[in-house]
């Protein structure tokens, strides 16, 4: 049996985006997140997520700084009973054209490789086009987050999302509660 993974961006969608955070200390995680990553955990669904951290391309902080963020925030996780089974990022810029970086698809292949994943049942969640375009192009559902830059979504945008969600929160509520 394949698994099912619930594929989250990180800035603007499970903690506050602070251009380009370097500050472990910094991380400001959204009110019920934690509950609502343990509820979809508890009905199986791999947690996993996916950044683009240019910052390290274009030389504002190293891969360690990426890597300190990603500690204290599945430390935090761990804290509350929360299980994330992968964090991926792409450190590149945008013009090194790789294949890493959303909305291109190689983070999520991978995380099919690595964790058996059926895409089909796989929900990406964000909060802007290119998450959704990340999602779309992995063929999994998407859910567009009016958190982070979420309300700057174009029409398009909205459109071209599954569904659109007030928060994680509210996401987590919706995958819960439809057969995908
Ligand atoms: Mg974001
Ligand atoms: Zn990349």
């Amino acid at each position: 049996m394949k698994n099912k993974a619930v594929i989250m961006d990180r800035d603007g969608t499970l903690f506050r985006d602070s251009n380009y955070l370097s500050n472990p200390d910094g991380i400001r995680i959204y009110k019920g997140v934690l509950p609502a990553l343990k509820a979809l955990k508890s009905r199986g669904w791999k947690l996993i997520v996916g950044t683009n951290q240019s910052g390290i391309g274009r030389g504002y902080f190293g891969h360690d700084t990426v890597q300190k963020i990603h500690d204290r925030f599945t430390s935090i996780c761990r804290k509350n009973s929360v299980k994330i089974d992968k964090i991926y990022y792409c450190p590149h810029r945008p013009d090194e054209n790789c294949e890493c970086r959303k909305p291109r698809s190689k983070m999520i292949r991978q995380a099919e490789k690595e964790f058996n994943l059926d895409l089909s049942k796989c929900v990406v969640v964000g909060d802007k086009k290119c998450d959704i375009d990340w999602g779309r192009n992995a063929g999994a559902k998407t859910v567009l987050v009016m958190t982070g830059y979420g309300r700057k979504a174009s029409p398009e945008t909205r459109k071209r999302a599954h569904h659109i969600s007030k928060s994680l929160t509210h996401a987590a509520k919706w995958i819960q509660t439809h057969e995908l």
